[in-house]
């Protein structure tokens, strides 16, 4: 047998996964960036380390400093600034997942499928919490299913992280099939951002395994900003939805990055040509070191307003926040 044969079994997107940035001055340089200014930045990455992958960073433009991309990862100063009301746990989940499942809203349960992630985002409430070790094995899987069986009202089982996709297709299959002998079971659900950090994570053996299920499939995509859909993640998109995968997308509002009528009407032209339906905008989650991140509610509300007037109805998103202890998200 021939080595290539053997390389080539660890699928692609985990190797992408293994050549990804994790040093600002590596990234800056692939980015033509001023180093001085990377430099000035750069002590922030002991709050969260910097991790992007190579395709995500394609799709930024170099030398620019404000690339809308380029700000959602690159470690920053202003992550310092302390201000009041951003907390490490905005939705008091720290204790509430130990054993990898969430559920806090009556019809569905969200599983911790995997606490990694291909993509550090300075945004995300991960960055005091990354609980990298979390694997949802046999144990979390029996807990799982005793409480769905306990609970009659569940009847769609959605997969998080983390990211679950950083669960390989093995893994995915070895539960779907374990959730599709549940008879109250409709749906399974994916929540991820893995394809657009890494289009070649949306395999066309997983598309088809979902496609095959008994249980309807949906797969929610996370993209902020339209310059994220590279063709190959608008051509792996529309292999999924020809296979039958409900796509929805969930993006979240960052000021100096999607903050724009302009920019979140073409991110919703350009979603549905990929075949996704724009589902929620969420306001940020007051997160500790985001809070330059953050866009008031009446501004939120005036860019929905304008997004009303510009596209058809189908193609505004909902405007959410997540407040803990709530039954659901809480529109605006
Ligand atoms: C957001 C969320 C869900 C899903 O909510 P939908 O409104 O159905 O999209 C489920 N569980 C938890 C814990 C959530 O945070
Ligand atoms: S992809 Fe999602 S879970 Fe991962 S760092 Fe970004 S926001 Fe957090």
């Amino acid at each position: 047998m021939s080595k290539l044969k053997i390389i080539s079994v660890r699928p692609q997107w985990q190797q992408e996964l293994a050549q990804s940035f994790t040093d600002p001055q590596q990234l800056a340089r692939f980015l033509n960036l001023p180093q001085q200014w990377v430099a000035q930045h750069e002590a922030a990455r002991r709050l969260f380390p910097l991790r992007v992958t190579r395709h995500f960073a394609s799709l930024m433009e170099p030398g620019n400093t404000g690339d809308p991309l380029l700000l959602q990862v690159l470690p920053h100063a202003n992550e310092f600034i302390e201000r009041e009301g951003f907390i490490t746990d905005p939705l008091a989940e720290q204790n509430t997942g130990k054993n990898g499942v969430l559920h806090k809203y009556k019809s569905r349960v969200l599983v911790i499928l995997r606490g990694g992630c291909a993509i550090n985002c300075r945004y995300c409430f991960r960055r005091h919490f990354p609980y990298a070790d979390h694997h949802f094995g046999q144990a979390e899987l029996a807990q799982l299913l005793t409480l769905i069986e306990q609970d009659p009202n569940i009847n769609e089982v959605i997969l998080s992280g983390g990211d679950p996709l950083m669960a390989t297709d093995q893994h995915v299959a070895q539960l779907l099939t374990k959730l599709e002998q549940v008879p109250q079971l409709k749906r399974i659900r994916i929540h991820s951002r893995l394809p657009v950090v890494l289009p070649s994570r949306l395999t066309e053996s997983l598309a088809q395994r979902l496609a095959s299920s008994r249980l309807q499939a949906i797969l929610v995509l996370h993209i902020n900003h339209p310059n994220e859909i590279s063709p190959q993640l608008t051509q792996a998109l529309l292999f999924w939805a020809q296979a039958g995968i409900t796509l929805l997308n969930q993006s979240v509002l960052l000021a100096g990055v999607n903050d724009d009528a302009k920019v979140l009407t073409e991110l919703s032209e350009m979603l549905f040509s990929a075949r996704v339906l724009p589902y929620y905008l969420h306001q940020l989650d007051r997160v500790a070191g985001a809070s330059h991140f953050a866009v008031s509610d009446a501004v939120a509300r005036a860019l929905l307003q304008q997004l009303q007037a510009n596209l058809p109805g189908f193609l505004v998103p909902k405007l959410v926040r997540e407040v803990a202890g709530e039954p659901s998200k809480t529109p605006l």
